[in-house]
């Protein structure tokens, strides 16, 4: 079993970036701006945002954090992201999810100037991703992708195996692992709560990617011998054995699943990281179309 290393990958692709913002900005171009609105103050999206945050400051990137109280109406926050896209210092805006009941997270997202959208969320990016043309993707599979190319593994002619199928991991995770490209070109099977019978579909997978949002949902008698297991999930567990009462697991039962495996991601150190990537490459791209 060989550990897909969030920590060595993402360290190589933020070289990659900084590197590369650098030359930009030698050449004459604008250093990237990166917008973050958080509304209310879930613990989870404040740790999201202020890693996001952080990555800027560590890549050379502006960044900007806007936060508005959870009694923000979805009007107020709308003028916020209007008020974003016609600043000309911001390249990329990202509006952090979940949003108060009361906000529909589909307006606000439709809100945002697609050549602002690093989150890939906006239904331009989604539809040009579909039809394979150049776009910014979501930044969850984007790191995915990112990733399996890194270890240069193989996917052409293997069956993958989704599970999950919201519009910000699992849908987009489908559609780019069927695209004919490298990583890509697999036969893709999407599963989700009505599937019937889901462990007779992840046990013929090759590659398995869990984006349910259940811990260690997926057990060790899911799995075929050999196959890659990308875990997405992150969930946080009780455990009274760490001082802060508890800690983070993922969606595969990565004890017990990964002796299996010819390649998994741990969580944390695996996929939250390659999706910090996708967004700071989407940034990057965001300020360089703009041009010189
Ligand atoms: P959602 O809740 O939007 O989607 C979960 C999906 O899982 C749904 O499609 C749902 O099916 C499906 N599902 C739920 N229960 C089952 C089941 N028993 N069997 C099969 N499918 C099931 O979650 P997200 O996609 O936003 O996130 C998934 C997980 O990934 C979460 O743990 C989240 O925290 C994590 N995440 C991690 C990121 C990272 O950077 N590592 C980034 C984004 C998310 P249905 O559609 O039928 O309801």
């Amino acid at each position: 079993m060989q550990l897909l290393d969030g920590v060595l990958v993402s360290g190589h692709i933020k070289e990659q970036i900084k590197q590369e913002a650098i030359d930009w900005q030698a050449a004459g171009g604008k250093k990237p701006h990166l917008a973050a609105i958080l509304v209310g103050n879930n613990p989870a999206s404040e740790a999201y945002v202020g890693s996001k945050v952080k990555h800027c400051d560590e890549l050379g990137f502006d960044s900007t954090l806007l936060r508005l109280p959870s009694e923000t109406t979805e009007a107020a926050l709308i003028a916020e992201v209007q008020r974003l896209n016609e600043d000309p210092a911001v390249d990329g805006i990202l509006v952090q999810l979940p949003l108060p009941e009361h906000i529909s997270p589909d307006s606000v997202i439709n809100a945002i100037d697609p050549g602002k959208d690093v989150d890939g969320f906006h239904p331009i990016s989604q539809g040009r991703m579909v039809l394979g043309q150049p776009t910014f993707l979501p930044a969850t599979p984007y790191g995915i992708m990112l990733m399996l190319e890194y270890y240069k593994i193989n996917t052409s002619g293997m069956h993958c195996v989704v599970i999950g199928r919201s519009n910000i991991v699992g849908t987009p995770m489908s559609v780019l692992m069927s695209r004919a490209s490298n990583p890509g070109n697999a036969t893709v099977t999407l599963c989700h709560s009505r599937t019937r019978n889901l462990k007779d579909f992840t046990l013929n997978a090759d590659i398995i990617i869990a984006a349910i949002g259940k811990p260690r949902y997926v057990t060790a008698d899911m799995v075929k011998p050999g196959a890659i297991v990308i875990d997405v999930g992150i969930n946080r567990i009780e455990d009274a054995s760490r001082k802060s009462g508890s800690r983070l697991v993922g969606d595969v039962d990565f004890d017990n699943v990964a002796p299996l495996c010819s390649y998994i991601t741990p969580v944390p150190k695996g996929v939250g990281l390659m999706t910090i990537c996708g967004l700071m490459k989407n940034t990057l791209q965001a300020a360089k179309q703009k041009g010189i």
